[in-house]
Order: C-alpha cells, then structure tokens, then sequence
C-alpha cells in the first residue's frame, strides 16, 4: 500500500501521523490587518493551518502580503488559499499559498478544459512546492457527475475519482482530498466510499474530514463530533476542520477534543437495545463532544436505535432536560429522529457581507417552531445556493445589505433590504403552509 504524505510547508499530514487541525478565516482577504490579526489568534488557539479565501486576483496579492506580515511577525502557520470556479486564480495563488483549495471540476463548464487547467495548475504547484486539496462537496456536484450518479455520496466518491487519477498520471502526489457534505450520512459513506476506492488502487491519500454548513452551538459541535468520530475511529482522516458558524477560534478546541477523543478511547462495540451511557466531565463542552464522540457513530451506523445517558459536570448532576435536549439533538444530527427545525448555516469567510452569525442565531430564533423543516443561512450567493443543498428554505446574502430568499433551488425574492429579509422569509414559509 502506498501511503502518501501531502507536504504543506513542512507540515505532514499522512495515515498515521497526529491529526492536523485547521480553520478558516472568515474576515475580508483585503483587510490585511484584520486578517493577520485572526491568524495570530488562530494561531495562539491551536491552529495547525489555517484557510482564506481568494476570490480574485485582488485577495491573491492580499494573500501575498498577509504572509509577508505573518512570518515577519514569527507566526510560520501554513497558509492555505481557498478557490472557487478560476484556474487563474488558481494559478495565481500557487505561487503564493502553502496550499490551495480547489474543486477542479468547476474550473470550466467544459469538462476537457477543466482537465486541461486543472493539469497547468498542479504543474505550477509542482514547481513551488505548493500542495493541493481537492475539496469537493455535496452540494456543489457539476451537472455531468448529477446526471450519471445523481445527488449522492457515490457521485461525489466518482467525481473525486477522475481527479485523483489525474494526479496519478501527472506523478503528482502533494495532494489532500475532502467530500464533505452538511447531512452527516452522506458525508460518512461518501469518505468511506472513497477510503475503499483507495484501498482497492493501494494508494492511500490523505483525506480532510468536514462537516458542512453545521451551523453553530451545540448542534454544530455534535453534528460535527459525530460524523468525524464515526471515520477517526475507523482510522478514516488526517485533517480535520470543524466549522462553525461563530468567531472562527472557537472551532479550535472542538476540533483538538475531537482529534484526541481515539487517542485516548480506543473504539468500543457497544449495540443492542438502549445502552446506557454516564459520564463525568469538567464542563458541558466536554461532555457533549465526549459523548457524541462516542454514541454518535452508534447510532449513524444503525448499531443502536436509542440510548439512556447520564452526566456530572463539574461534580453536578446534569438536569434531565439537559440531558433530554442533548440526545434530541445528537438524535437529529446522526439522522436516525428529528424533532427540531433543522438548521444549514455556512461558517462564513470572506465573501460574506453581512453579520452572519447574528443573523443565523435570529433565524433560529424566529424558526425553532418550525420542526420538520430544513433552513439555510448562507453567508454568499456564489456558493451559498448550492452549498444549501437539501434545505426547504434559504436566506442568502446576496451583496452588501441585500439578501436572497429560497425555496428549494429556486430563488422566489432578490435584492431584499436585509433588516427586511427575515419577514420576508418567515411570511414565504407560512403562506406556503397554507397553501398546502
Ligand atoms: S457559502 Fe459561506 S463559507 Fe462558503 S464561500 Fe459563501 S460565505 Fe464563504
């Protein structure tokens, strides 16, 4: 078996070695202040890598500057730029970033010429050393792979596939790859799907693990803790990022407890009906993330159906509704019993323009009635809609101050002034129940 080893900088990440953690920024590329001053606090968090986006050629030289200002200050994190839809930015940024982010399948509509960007860009990340990861996600699958394979977590394993292959041909091998998707189902068969693929070609590169879109509290951390530990246990990842919708250094120490959670607690067979689970800890964090670490691969692999748990935080007795709110939730984020409004909401990054994280914690707000639906709070309209993917509703930032309303995939409203934007959608969705 060939395991390959991506170089970022001098950062390793490869099958059995320590599990690299990273994140994101989600300030403005072009504000070279606040953006060092993020990756220094991201840093000081425990950030073993962190992301930017650069949308243009404008972020790119932004990029170039905030590394110059980093590593004059002694902070060497790798950097990695985050592209959508441009080889030439792509290109562009090669030359610049430790890594880049790309879906090369976007790179043109044209699927001969995506190839062919796709082969001048890993010639150009060869030359600098620069490594690559190939990040595709569920809700961003092009129109060919949805047409053969349909919206699933085989069509993002196949549509990852060409890729890799490529990079084989080329001898190209400094190379991450990711299939995240914000439905944890999909996202755990996608990666094991591919895991299987690389087994069966001997060839094992090393995969980023990631939850979408998870939203934010605590059912951002238990979707997250979930998916990622149903895969760490298998020995299924080497990077991983947890994304929040909240100031991006709060992921960090999910991510670390997640990342350590196997270190210590090897993987338990534990089935049959109505386990019981206790726990002592020092704070709820710990807890839920210990616990969904835990039962969440249970359950996300059908091994159980239903669970009793009981906590001490702190030498104090978690109340049974504590306890009852977190098994709802762990229940609702392995997808096995809903019973909430169910939440998509992206972490935001540069692109958006507006305060994302106080919007979303409105939206839910306003929504938390609204069990049994799906609703999206997306920071952008480039990747946003598709990003959304299975969601009833979407709230979209569209540009400064203005907002999209969805419905499925279909944008209904545009351009609405944001302070009116969450009436718009709260009306869209109770005149569509009555005219069920
Ligand atoms: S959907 Fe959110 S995280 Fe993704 S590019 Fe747009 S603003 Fe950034």
């Amino acid at each position: 078996m060939k395991n390959i080893v991506a170089n970022v900088a001098g950062l390793q990440i490869g099958r059995g070695l320590p599990i690299v953690i990273q994140t994101m920024c989600n300030c403005n590329t072009n504000d070279i202040e606040a953006a060092v001053a993020q990756c220094n606090a991201m840093r000081d968090a425990g950030a073993q890598m962190i992301r930017l986006t650069t949308q243009g050629l404008r972020e790119v030289e932004s990029l170039k500057e905030i590394k110059r200002v980093l590593r004059e200050q002694g902070n060497n994190t790798p950097l990695v730029a985050d592209v959508h839809f441009s080889s030439e930015v792509a290109i562009a940024v090669a030359q610049v970033a430790d890594k880049v982010r790309i879906n090369p399948g976007n790179f043109a509509t044209e699927h001969e010429k995506a190839q062919r960007d796709f082969k001048r860009f890993i010639e150009v990340c060869r030359e600098h050393n620069t490594a690559v990861r190939i990040g595709i996600n569920h809700g961003s699958l092009g129109k060919r792979i949805t047409e053969l394979y349909g919206n699933t977590a085989e069509g993002m394993k196949e549509a990852m596939v060409e890729w890799v292959q490529m990079c084989i041909a080329e001898d190209f091998y400094n190379v991450v790859l990711s299939l995240k998707a914000s439905n944890t189902v999909v996202m755990v068969e996608a990666y094991r799907l591919l895991n299987r693929w690389m087994e069966e070609q001997g060839v094992i590169f090393p995969l980023h693990l990631g939850v979408t879109e998870a939203g934010n509290g605590d059912m951002g951390r238990i979707k997250s803790a979930a998916a990622l530990a149903t895969l760490l246990q298998d020995g299924i990842g080497e990077t991983i990022r947890v994304s929040l919708t909240e100031p991006p250094v709060n992921e960090l120490p999910v991510a670390a407890a997640i990342a350590s959670y196997f270190q210590g607690n090897p993987k338990r067979n534990t089935s049959g009906e109505n386990p019981q689970f206790s726990y002592s800890t020092p704070d709820w964090d710990t807890f839920i993330i210990a616990a969904s670490c835990e039962i969440g691969p249970l359950l996300l692999d059908r091994r159980i159906d239903d669970f009793g748990i009981d906590c001490t935080c702190a030498g104090e007795k978690v109340s049974d509704e504590a306890l009852q709110d977190f098994k709802d939730n762990l229940l609702q984020a392995t997808r096995r019993r809903f019973t909430k409004c169910e939440y998509v909401a992206c972490p935001g990054c540069g692109r958006t323009l507006y305060n994302l994280e106080e919007t979303f914690n409105e939206v839910k707000r306003r929504t938390s009635h609204l069990s049994g639906y799906c609703i999206a709070v997306m920071g952008c309209i480039v990747n946003g809609p598709g990003e959304m993917a299975d969601a009833d509703y979407g709230y979209v930032g569209e540009g400064k101050g203005k907002v999209s309303i969805y419905r499925g995939k279909e944008a209904v409203m545009r351009s609405v002034p944001q302070e009116e934007a969450i009436d718009a959608l709260l009306n869209l969705i109770e005149n569509d129940k009555k005219n069920k």
